[in-house]
């Protein structure tokens, strides 16, 4: 992919010229999370559930199909497309497109990364199909920055893991659709040099339904009510030894893999938080008079809104920088933590913003701005908090800070 610095940029709002499917993509997504998404935003959120109807019509879109070749059902495109399309459904609604970067970040992804053919013919097709969804499950009660406190167990005998355990706050992993949780678990030991004992963590597929796997109630949270996050709980649940992915023992190192690549989606997805509370403190400033005059005729709302679009150009800079690198085969880890950071702060400080700009209106939870306000803050902690990405940014600097 060639891409070029442009003064002219087409997009106001981006400093490079986008190729030009690209282009389309975006100005199709934004079409549809304009007059599809968004008008049911309020109705879902309030619900708590996830619209199937909008899911399957982005499957036949081919959003879930986008990084994914065409020999496994995908659109034979790029990991940047996926992020466009992200970028634009988060303007709208976060709780869609995290079900978007989820289920194609941390469901599909790692099986087209390290599935072997059977994996990838079994599974791919119907995860770039939007008909089925899948879930990584790495965090556990004692294991979420920290994957070395995993507990969950997975033994094999005979032919067959058995899997015990259980793990929190997983996206994807309860839905209708869920076809598939992927799960980390402590598969063995070995001892260090200085004595100490390192955990053998192993990826292993667990299709849904499997006996003893069982997905308990959707959690109480503070926003992204639309979408499904359950915790689940693992008892004696077998599957065939052949549903490992990846090697035995290269768990943590792959899953700390798709969290880098992950984090440039949803770096995307807060830029396009970011932005949506902008779009709409633009309107809303260019409409609402009081004292006479509309609010955003007085500088402190505009330097305000200004502030906005601000933080909304360095983070989407910050997450194609990552992403350009990341389809170009270069080093993108550090640029993916600063995109996720970056990103995640302006979501946050541009949904509060958003929220002053609206007043009262603000606080309701039919407007828009409260839910991004509701919404951004799992932002700071989702797929690494922002102390996570410190210290990822800190360690290529040379600085042991974990
Ligand atoms: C809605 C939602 C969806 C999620 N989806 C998934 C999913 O699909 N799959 C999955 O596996 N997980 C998922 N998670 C889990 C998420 O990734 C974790 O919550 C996150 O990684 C933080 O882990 P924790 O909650 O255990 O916090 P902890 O690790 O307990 O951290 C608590 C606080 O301490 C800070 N901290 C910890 N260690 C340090 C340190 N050394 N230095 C400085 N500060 C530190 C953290 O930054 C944080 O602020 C989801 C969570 C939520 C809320």
């Amino acid at each position: 992919m060639t891409v070029s610095p442009s003064s002219t940029a087409s997009d106001s709002l981006s400093g490079y010229e986008l190729p030009q499917f690209h282009r389309k993509l975006r100005d199709q997504v934004r079409e549809f999370a304009d007059e599809v998404v968004a008008p049911a935003a309020y109705e879902y959120d309030t619900k708590r559930e996830l619209p199937y109807d909008i899911i399957a019509e982005m499957g036949d879109m081919g959003l879930f199909g986008l990084p994914l070749p065409i020999e496994y059902g995908g659109q034979g495109r790029d990991y940047l497309a996926l992020c466009l399309a992200v970028e634009q459904l988060a303007r709208a609604d976060q709780s869609i497109a995290v079900t978007l970067e989820a289920g194609v970040g941390l469901g599909a992804m790692p099986i087209f990364r390290r599935g072997t053919e059977a994996q990838k013919h079994e599974w791919l097709p119907q995860l770039a199909s939007g008909r089925a969804l899948a879930g990584f499950g790495l965090t556990e009660a004692d294991a979420g920055s920290d994957a070395a406190g995993t507990k969950t167990t997975a033994t094999l005998a005979d032919g067959e893991w058995t899997i015990n355990g259980t793990k929190q706050f997983i996206t994807n992993s309860g839905s209708k659709i869920t076809r598939l949780v992927t799960i980390t678990a402590v598969t063995g030991e070995s001892v260090r040099a200085d004595g100490s004992v390192k955990k053998e963590l192993t990826a292993i597929l667990v299709p849904v339904p499997t006996p003893g796997f069982v997905q308990e109630p959707a959690y109480d949270k503070v926003g992204w009510h639309t979408s499904d996050t359950h915790p689940l709980t693992l008892t004696d649940v077998r599957v065939p030894e052949t549903n490992i992915l990846g090697e035995r023992g290269r768990g943590f190192a792959n899953f700390i893999q798709t969290l880098d690549e992950g984090r440039v989606a949803f770096a995307a997805l807060c830029t396009g938080a970011a932005q949506g509370c902008l779009e709409e403190s633009i309107k809303y400033a260019n409409t609402r008079n009081v004292f006479g005059k509309n609010i955003g005729a007085n500088q402190y709302i505009a330097f305000k809104i200004a502030r906005m679009q601000a933080r909304v150009h360095s983070a989407r800079l910050a997450y194609y920088d990552a992403a350009f690198k990341l389809v170009n085969g270069r080093p993108f880890k550090m640029e993916a933590s600063i995109a996720k950071l970056l990103g995640s702060e302006a979501a946050m400080e541009n949904a509060r913003d958003a929220t002053q700009i609206f007043g009262g209106y603000g606080f309701m939870n039919s407007s828009p701005v409260a839910r991004h306000y509701r919404d951004s803050k799992i932002l700071e902690i989702g797929e690494g908090t922002s102390e996570v990405q410190l210290a990822v940014i800190s360690r290529v600097l040379g600085f042991d800070a974990l």
